[in-house]
């Protein structure tokens, strides 16, 4: 019983070993990547609820593994926050998103995605008014997209980051309301300019009472609050009428449109 408990235990050391080898493997790789442009970034569009018009773009990061193929956000952000990588992975998609946005018509804006983990940095609102100021683009163009996990371990220094951010010109949405503990308590913080309400809302709420009054929820008390508001995963027709029934301001998903790359998305506008 003795040595079949070792074995067990060199099986599970085994393991671990090959999960800690592999992981290592994939975080080498994303290094890589960072350095010889196997990243990129697809755009999707956001939608007007009463007009159509397209508003913006929300950029989303791509990786194209050699090997693998592509490796799926959810996979690798997480790693690049865990391994310190994440600082030059959001450098790389703002500056791909002012430069690629740059070609598109005024009005138009797009959004970007930060990690809670580059608040760390107290050079945040710094480095990314320098950004926008190298590749020119004004700052009302573009959009920053946080959860509330930004607010989690160093409330003050966010706060400060999303202010000079704010007072810049640049435009700041909550995004996934809804799913988190304390969305609401964020709210009286901090005045966003918008309020993202994530798919798993929009999703049942055609069969399911509850996530309906969900959203009239989150609509009502945006619109007491005078913020905007996306809807996230719009996939059907269905929804998109009973969303622009409850006057919600944007849309955004598979129905309005797939991210897709920069270079695909003239079909949306008229170019500037
Ligand atoms: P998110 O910010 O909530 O982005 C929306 C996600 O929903 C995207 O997945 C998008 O492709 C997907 N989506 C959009 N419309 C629909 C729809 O109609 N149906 C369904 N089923 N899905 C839809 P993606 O691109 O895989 O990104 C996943 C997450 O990874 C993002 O969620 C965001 O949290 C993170 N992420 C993506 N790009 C970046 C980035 O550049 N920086 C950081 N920090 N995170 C990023
Ligand atoms: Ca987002
Ligand atoms: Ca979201
Ligand atoms: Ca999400």
């Amino acid at each position: 019983a003795k040595s079949e408990g070792r074995g067990t235990f060199r099986f599970f050391e085994a393991a671990m070993d090959e999960r800690l080898q592999a992981r290592r493997g994939l975080e080498r790789d994303l290094r890589q990547a960072l350095s010889d442009g196997a990243l990129s970034v697809h755009y999707q569009p956001l939608e007007d609820c009463r007009t159509h018009r397209i508003l913006g773009f929300e950029a989303l990061v791509r990786w194209n593994h050699p090997e693998r193929g592509m490796i799926p956000p959810s996979e690798f952000v997480p790693l690049a926050e865990e391994s310190g990588l994440v600082m030059q992975l959001g450098e790389f998609v703002l500056r791909t998103a002012c430069r690629d946005a740059r070609n598109w018509p005024d009005p138009v804006k797009v959004a970007v995605n930060l990690s809670p983990i580059q608040f760390r940095h107290s050079d945040l609102p710094a480095t990314i008014l320098g950004i926008l100021e190298e590749e020119g683009l004004p700052p009302h163009r573009l959009e920053i997209e946080v959860t509330e996990g930004v607010m989690i371990d160093d409330t003050e220094r966010a706060l400060a980051a999303l202010t000079a951010l704010k007072a810049a010109g640049v435009r700041i949405a909550l995004d996934d309301f809804g799913t988190g503990y304390s969305s609401l308590s964020y709210l009286q913080k901090f005045t966003f300019d918008k309020l993202k309400i994530d798919r798993s809302f929009v999703q049942l709420m055609a069969e399911n009472r509850e996530s309906l009054s969900i959203i009239r929820t989150i609509l009502a008390l945006a619109k007491s609050l005078d913020i905007a508001v996306t809807a996230e995963g719009v996939e059907t027709e269905e929804q998109r009428t009973l969303l622009k029934n409850e006057s919600c301001n944007q849309l955004q998903g598979y129905l309005i449109g797939r991210p897709v790359p920069a270079c695909e998305l003239a079909r949306f506008y008229e170019p500037a």
